[in-house]
């Protein structure tokens, strides 16, 4: 039987973002799909939150996904004919040093996918097509047997690690026996795909959110001549939703916009329902549960394959650290971290659903009003975590352990500019010395450094930290914070990332 370390069912956003976690510290894992070839469907193309980019400048992908979208998408809202109201949401969420992104990134998942799986090929991992995960067993404490189903047969394959990144029906899931509590809207559905659209300039989202005439959301997407189309299924002679097609959604436009608008040529056809569900658990034994397998809910508010690739950047150094000794303990932060924020996304996709409801029933705005300071994910944090120790006194009012750790641009005690993203970039804890008063510290926490950590001492506190006096910060290898600490207090730091790491850094010298 072959064997490997993390078998990774589902090659999603989710998927691709946990297998590039894993590959590039170095850890055997193996990427299935069901499919026999990668999906064109746009899907989520009102795009990418500014965690997930912050998340994707340290996967070294940035570049490619800054240049294949946008965030100058104007929203138009029409009734009938009319434009109704036009605006360019976070127009005035201009990049700030703690926060380089502010907007909403506009570009179609597909191509989100494309990208991530170029850049795991660089680590020479390829998503294996046609290969879908049938069963599994966990009958052995450290194995996990699974059988993939191809077209040459089955296979047999032991894992140390199952993760299930295998969508909103996830088999994982089921066989694990978790419940999907939640709900779903049945008659709240909408025909959704990917078409061609004569009689528009691809240069805005036009919508028309009428109650009694229907919905109807046109996007063009980047980088292509299609365009991503949401619309009210129109009824049949018998009363009932018409099927997904090319006629549906021709009568569904013509009902709303009454405009000289033509559909054709689709690629992607398919209804989308309001769910709102989530797993009660992310783990049982060996085997993990991320993205949709874990959560689904509306799509306004942009927040679901965000969400899967936060839930696989936050799941994947904790893998690949237990798989290199750490404590297995470690293992357990996944869900005691994870759940809460798949809890906020259910209950802020809710809420944007209901304040774009609200502008339908009267108002004169669109999907924007779905769109909110939170949904940007930039304050997310993990205070509440065994993983979080804050040592500093309750007086300061700096970030605190379980912050997601701002960018900045700053000198370091050598005079050189340093960004601090460029020195979190990569696999490595990073202890941040903020003021000469740290030197010591740093040096003693370096003397006993596991690879995994960087030692970065700056001679200034930027202002995106917030921090009074000098301080050490400890930042995980995911960018949020571990640890703050007073400045001489490299036993706190060498205690954390012992206990973490299990023993394997020395103590403090004198
Ligand atoms: C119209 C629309 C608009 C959306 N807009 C947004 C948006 O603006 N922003 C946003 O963040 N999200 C948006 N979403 C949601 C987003 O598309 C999903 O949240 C995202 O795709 C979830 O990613 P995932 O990797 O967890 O799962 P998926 O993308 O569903 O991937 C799961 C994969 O697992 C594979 N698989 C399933 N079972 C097996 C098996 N047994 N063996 C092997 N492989 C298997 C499937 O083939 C699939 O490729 C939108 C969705 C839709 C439909």
């Amino acid at each position: 039987m072959d064997s490997v370390s993390v078998l990774i069912s589902g090659a999603g956003p989710t998927g691709l973002t946990l297998g590039l976690e894993l590959a590039r510290r170095g850890v055997a894992v193996r990427i299935i799909d069901k499919e026999e070839s990668f999906t064109t469907a746009s899907r989520g193309k009102a795009g990418i939150q500014p965690r997930t980019l912050e998340v994707f400048y340290d996967l070294g992908v940035i570049d490619r996904v800054l240049a294949s979208g946008t965030q100058r998408l104007p929203f138009r809202r029409y009734r009938r004919d009319r434009l109704i109201n036009e605006t360019i949401p976070y127009l005035d969420n201009a990049p700030t040093q703690g926060e380089p992104f502010r907007r909403l990134h506009f570009m179609p998942q597909s191509r989100v996918e494309e990208i991530l799986r170029e850049r795991l090929a660089e680590y020479g991992v390829a998503v294996e097509l046609g290969t879908e995960l049938v069963e599994f067993e966990q009958t052995d404490v450290d194995r996990v047997t699974a059988t993939l189903a191809t077209a040459q047969g089955t296979e047999q394959l032991s894992a140390a690690y199952l993760v299930g990144s295998d969508g909103g029906r996830s088999l994982v899931r089921k066989q694990l026996g978790i419940s999907f509590e939640g709900f779903t809207e049945e008659e709240k559905q909408l025909i959704v795909g990917d078409v061609q659209i004569d009689g528009l300039a691809p240069d805005a989202w036009y919508q028309w959110l009428d109650l009694d005439l229907g919905v109807v959301m046109l996007c063009p997407l980047s980088g292509t001549r299609s365009w991503q189309i949401q619309a009210t299924p129109p009824v049949d002679a018998d009363g009932r939703p018409m099927e997904p097609s090319v006629q549906a959604l021709q009568r569904a436009v013509d009902r709303a916009t009454g405009m000289p608008i033509r559909v054709h040529d689709a690629t992607w056809l398919s209804t989308s329902r309001i769910n709102v569900r989530m797993a009660d658990r992310l783990r049982v034994g060996r085997v993990f549960l991320a993205g949709d397998a874990a959560h689904v809910h509306p799509v306004l508010g942009a927040l679901g394959a965000n969400t899967g690739v936060q839930d696989a950047y936050n799941l994947g150094w904790k893998l690949a650290l237990v798989l290199a000794g750490a404590v297995p303990e470690l293992l357990d932060t996944y869900q005691e971290e994870r759940l809460p924020v798949a809890r906020w996304t259910l209950d802020t996709s809710v809420a944007s659903t209901r304040a774009v409801f609200e502008e339908m029933t009267g108002g004169i705005g669109g999907a924007e009003a779905g769109l909110t300071q939170e949904t940007l994910q930039l304050g997310l944090e993990y205070r509440a975590s065994s993983l979080s120790r804050a040592m500093l006194g309750e007086t300061d009012t700096g970030v605190q352990a379980g912050d997601r750790a701002p960018d900045s641009v700053c000198l370091d005690m050598a005079g050189q500019l340093v960004r601090l993203f460029d020195v979190f970039r990569g696999p490595h804890f990073t202890l941040l010395g903020f003021g000469a008063g740290c030197e010591t510290a740093l040096r003693e926490v370096a003397a006993g450094t596991p690879d995994d950590l960087r030692t970065c001492l700056l001679g200034e506190r930027p202002a995106a930290y917030g921090l009074g006096a000098d301080t050490l910060v400890l930042v995980r290898p995911d960018g949020y914070i571990g640890l703050t600490a007073p400045s001489g207090d490299s036993a706190a730091v060498l205690g954390y990332l012992g206990s973490l790491l299990g023993g394997t850094v020395p103590a403090a010298t004198a």
